[in-house]
């Protein structure tokens, strides 16, 4: 359907008008002319209601208007004496019109049914912006009066039988120039009364002042009240003017993440739910994704606002333009019920729908809608506060938190009182066992292995059940803590240990940092459930981390049963022990030419070489190891780096550029990497987190084109043999 714009039009004055002495006419006109933007101008529906007392003063000028004109030579044989529009010129000019009640404006003048027969019916009915509600006013010059066609039908706007009555029906006719399809127009404070050709003591009214939808439009005597007041609004292309709208505030708003805040309620919009129609409601915080929203611009600067946790879009439902109409939220699809023009007023914005620019987005109540233009009225104007969203919130307290606490390993102490410590409930070690708070017994149930890697995330994994402290149901209060499989979502299980100023940690949820492990009702007892709860810095959210000294190497560092054959390093080159690190990292190396796993373990062997690796794979896929896990090898060129990594050299199969290695060598990578992977529950592999190559922290070519052409197949297919994928 053709969609149109309508815009307020401007009364010209009357040559000789005496409503120009008058101040009130002045000043009630002021409002419009202080609109600034292209988009307010189209604003001004007629709901701002004056007080009564100025409608009456403003009614008695507009009836001098009426019938206090100068006389003029009617050339027809009227019965009444009136030529004011012959006099004046047009009041409004030629055009279409939608015409809305001054009691209602929502409600415009309609053809029941858009009905296209001579005789159908003139009502008040809801604004659909169909051709049944566009009339083509056109005045005549000869006569002074306008007649008013509808643009559905093609017939004009008729008074039954040219019976001059109060109550007297109003239908559309075909047009015949008689005075019964002929009008005058005289403004009101509110807009104007259609006064008939037939006799001007007579003018179209709504009958009973009643605005629901079928109630009738008739003829009755000029009462000065709203029922005969009526509201031209010029209609024009409205995809034209919302293109020049979109284009002209396609820079007042810049791309990027939001929380938007209702500046009449103070409130965030907000959804829910993840569903397509769920409801955007307001709320009083926003400190979730739900209520954040990235806002996008199209190519024509119309404004696309998507939720952060949802991925849905900002929606009118089922793309109806009625005032009051629900706003949801649905899956993209470039429609204009997703789209918007954001136009700045002050701090705020106004967020126009593209559906019509008669609406924009507003607060009614809680909830979102669409509602006609109010002007500055503070429940259609949003305040945006750039955001980041809570991935990259938490990374960033991540970043700042890394190196906070030492990888090792360590019993976790209640700061409420530091002989209960965490404790895997009974000690078994089922994925989903509880975590709670029991006295310290020195039991591998009671330890923990804390791992961070390079963003500042960390792992705690139970040293007796090998399983990762996680986070059972999301990031609210009170999801409960306990054993985790290392499989699912990997935010669960990674935490960021804040340091507190007396020694002790807060730890937040790599899900969300507003949330941290929390004691039960901060009750030190045996037994006493363990959460995750808000941050609200009581010590039932303080631990001291003790750290353990694992007599048992066996839970820290282990060896591949992969290898054929050790081949010792020079102990000249490489470093005993870590230097209490633990392993959270692979590197992929090239032993730069071609050699079985045995003779590169002999150049390790060199006591000046200064250089070795954990692992090395022959052209064949022989596997020999020269350097234990338990100890540091000089492979990366970098020492942190060393600390963390096992190293992996692979012999070439050509040489430059391509350095290919091997099938074989190919597959035994796989296999290692998916070895030390799981010994080392370093979890999923994910290519610069725990898995990397040479080039990555040192400055060389190291290990060639070939191999990094094959890492996403080497970590997917290590990956799977491990369970993840
Ligand atoms: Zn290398």
């Amino acid at each position: 359907m053709y969609r149109m714009l309508l815009l307020k039009s401007q009364a010209k004055k009357m040559a000789g008008d005496p409503g120009d002495k008058v101040p009130d006419q002045s000043e009630k006109e002021t409002p419009a002319e202080t609109v600034s933007s292209l988009e307010d101008q189209s604003a001004e529906p007629s709901n701002e209601s004056p007080d009564p007392e100025q409608e009456t003063e403003d009614f008695r000028v507009d009836e001098s208007i009426l019938w206090e004109v100068p006389e003029n030579n009617d050339s027809e044989n009227s019965t009444v004496d009136l030529k004011t529009g012959a006099m004046g010129g047009p009041i409004l000019e030629n055009g279409n019109y939608q015409i809305f009640s001054s009691l209602n404006p929502d409600k415009s003048i309609d053809v029941a049914g858009g009905a296209k027969y001579n005789g159908g019916n003139v009502q008040i009915y809801d604004n659909n912006e169909s051709n049944a509600q566009i009339w083509k006013l056109e005045y005549n010059n000869a006569d002074g009066f306008y007649s008013i066609q509808n643009i559905g039908s093609g017939k004009y706007l008729d008074v039954t039988g040219a019976k001059v009555a109060n109550g007297s029906n109003i239908q559309q006719y075909t047009g015949n120039g008689t005075k019964a399809q002929k009008w005058q127009l005289v403004q009101t404070n509110a807009g104007y009364k259609i006064v008939s050709a037939l006799n001007n003591a007579y003018v179209i009214d709504l009958a009973g002042a009643n605005t629901s939808n079928g109630a009738n439009i008739q003829l009755y005597q000029n009462n000065n009240t709203k029922a005969q007041s009526w509201v031209f609004w010029k209609v024009i292309d409205q995809i034209a003017y919302l293109d020049q709208l979109a284009s002209q505030n396609k820079n007042v708003l810049k791309d990027g993440s939001y929380t938007i805040r209702n500046v009449g309620t103070g409130k965030y919009m907000n959804v829910n739910q993840s569903s397509s129609g769920a409801n955007v409601n307001l709320v009083s915080s926003a400190n979730q994704d739900s209520q954040k929203w990235q806002v996008q611009h199209d190519g024509k600067g119309y404004v696309t606002l998507i939720n952060l946790s949802s991925g849905k879009v900002l929606d009118v439902t089922g793309a109806s333009s009625m005032n009051g109409t629900n706003v949801q939220q649905y899956a993209g699809n470039g429609t204009r019920a997703q789209k918007w023009v954001a136009v700045k007023n002050g701090e705020a914005y106004h967020l126009v729908s593209a559906l019509t620019s008669r609406v924009r987005l507003n607060a009614n109540g809680a909830n979102v809608d669409i509602e006609l233009n109010k002007g500055t009225n503070a429940v259609q104007a949003w305040i945006f506060a750039s955001t980041l969203s809570t991935r990259d919130t938490v990374n960033q307290v991540a970043a700042s938190n890394k190196g906070s606490i030492s990888d090792g390993f360590y019993e976790i102490q209640s700061g409420i009182n530091s002989k209960f410590v965490l404790d895997v409930a009974a000690a078994v070690t089922e994925v989903g066992t509880n975590v709670q708070l029991y006295s310290a017994n020195g039991t591998n149930a009671q330890k923990y292995k804390i791992v961070t890697d390079g963003l500042g995330y960390s792992t705690i994994m139970n040293v007796h059940s090998k399983k990762y402290l996680g986070v059972a149901s999301g990031a609210r209060n009170g999801s409960n803590l306990q054993l985790s499989d290392h499989l699912a979502d990997q935010w669960n299980e990674k935490w960021i240990f804040g340091k507190n100023s007396d020694g002790t940690y807060k730890i937040m949820s790599a899900l969300n940092t507003a949330f941290v492990i929390d004691v039960l009702s901060g009750i030190g007892a045996n037994g006493q459930n363990v959460q995750i709860y808000q941050s609200n810095g009581t010590n039932a959210q303080k631990f001291k981390l003790v750290k353990q000294n694992m007599t048992d190497q066996s839970t820290q560092f282990s060896n591949s049963n992969l290898a054929y054959k050790w081949v010792p390093a020079h102990t000249n080159n490489y470093t005993v022990g870590r230097e209490g690190c633990l392993i959270t990292n692979i590197t992929i190396h090239h032993m730069d030419g071609r050699a079985t796993a045995e003779s590169c373990g002999g150049v390790f062997q060199n006591p000046n070489r200064e250089a070795s690796a954990h692992y090395g794979i022959g052209y064949n896929g022989e596997i020999c190891q020269y350097v234990a896990e338990k100890d540091t090898a000089w492979a990366n060129a970098n020492w942190e780096s060393n600390k963390h990594s096992v190293t992996i050299e692979n012999s070439d199969w050509t040489l430059a550029p391509e350095y290919k290695i091997t099938d074989a060598t190919l597959n035994s990578l796989i296999r290692l990497v998916a070895d030390i992977a799981s010994r080392n529950h370093l979890g999923k592999l994910i290519y610069g987190q725990n898995i990397n190559v040479h080039g990555d922290v040192a400055a060389t070519s190291c290990p060639g084109p070939y191999i990094r052409q094959k890492l996403s197949q080497i970590i997917a297919s290590s990956n799977k043999l491990n369970g993840f994928f």
